[in-house]
């Protein structure tokens, strides 16, 4: 493509700009196939029961494998998948593929599946989340929906009776990256979650000996006042570990414990035990 040259007197043009948006178009146009070309695949990062030591659940991530570019991350191409509607096949497929996987694990281990807000506009998440329970023959239970608070800035009612149905299915439903963006503490009333996450941000900080240490502090204690369970995000040093433990947190993850894994990496991560000091082993 030619660049300054078909666009006359433009005098404001700027090269490094006009090279991104470039950029941001050809991934676009390769996202568009990604699915049909089977280029997406799910990785799988453990949750650990904080005072137990072993893994509780597993959340599912998604990658990309691009065939020029290698690894996107889903930072980068969840955000084009939104504003195209393409998350809402890619968010399908993610959901039956971590059910189907989840299905093979032992009973008592859970999947968390990430959600956008844009899969729950307009449609029926229930009938969906449902057929691919049903397909995968996934207890209810097992499965937790992880939802960021951005799904709850508008439609308040429509979006509360939405997670309603879903919990009515047996499913669990997690706010996750709390702490960023415009969480709420009154959303925890408002809406039925089971769980928050507490976000990387608030976490890597940790232990400051100030202001960040209450914080998360109270985010737990008001969580279990009102019978909501904590996982702690982003946790990568053992006195990270320590204090979250001391505080409450009865669950977290991070890189202390491990990375994302494939998911033929599953079966041995559920025989580790995870000590108090983490395990640095993966
Ligand atoms: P998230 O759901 O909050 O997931 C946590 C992210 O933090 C993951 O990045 C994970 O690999 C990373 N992480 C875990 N432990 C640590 C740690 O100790 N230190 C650091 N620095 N990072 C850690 P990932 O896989 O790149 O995903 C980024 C975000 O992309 C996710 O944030 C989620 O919002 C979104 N995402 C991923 N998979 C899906 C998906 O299937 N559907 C949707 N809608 N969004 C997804
Ligand atoms: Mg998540
Ligand atoms: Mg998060
Ligand atoms: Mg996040």
């Amino acid at each position: 493509r030619t660049k300054a040259s078909g666009r006359g007197g433009y005098q404001f043009f700027d090269p490094a700009a006009d090279v991104r948006l470039q950029a941001l178009a050809d991934l676009k146009l390769s996202l568009r196939d990604a699915l049909a070309r089977d280029e997406f695949h799910l990785v799988y990062q453990p949750v650990i029961d904080a005072v137990q030591g072993t893994v509780s659940s597993f959340e599912a991530l998604i990658r990309w494998q691009h065939p020029e570019r290698g690894l996107v991350s889903p930072a980068d191409f969840i955000p084009l998948a939104e504003e195209t509607g393409w998350i809402i096949a890619i968010g399908g497929w993610v959901l039956r593929e971590a059910c189907k996987q989840a299905a093979t694990w032992p009973e008592g281990i859970s999947v968390a599946v990430n959600f956008s807000a844009v899969q729950f506009e307009g449609r029926n998440m229930e009938a969906e989340i449902g057929s691919a329970l049903k397909d995968s023959g996934l207890a209810p239970g097992r499965l937790v929906i992880e939802l960021t608070e951005t799904i709850l800035l508008q439609d308040d009612d429509a979006k509360n009776k939405a997670l309603r149905a879903l919990r009515g299915l047996g499913v669990r439903i997690a706010m996750d990256d709390f702490g960023t963006g415009y969480s709420s503490l009154g959303y925890l009333r408002r809406f039925p979650f089971d769980t928050i996450k507490i976000d990387q941000s608030l976490v890597r900080g940790l232990p400051d000996g100030a202001g960040g240490d209450a914080i998360v502090y109270a985010v737990i204690s008001l969580a279990h006042s009102l019978g909501i369970s904590v996982t702690a995000e982003g946790v990568e040093t053992p006195a990270q570990f320590e204090l979250l433990r001391q505080q409450g947190a009865s669950h977290v993850q991070g890189y202390l414990f491990s990375r994302p894994v494939q998911a033929s990496e599953i079966p041995s991560l559920l025989t580790r035990r995870f000590a108090e000091s983490g395990d640095s082993q993966t």
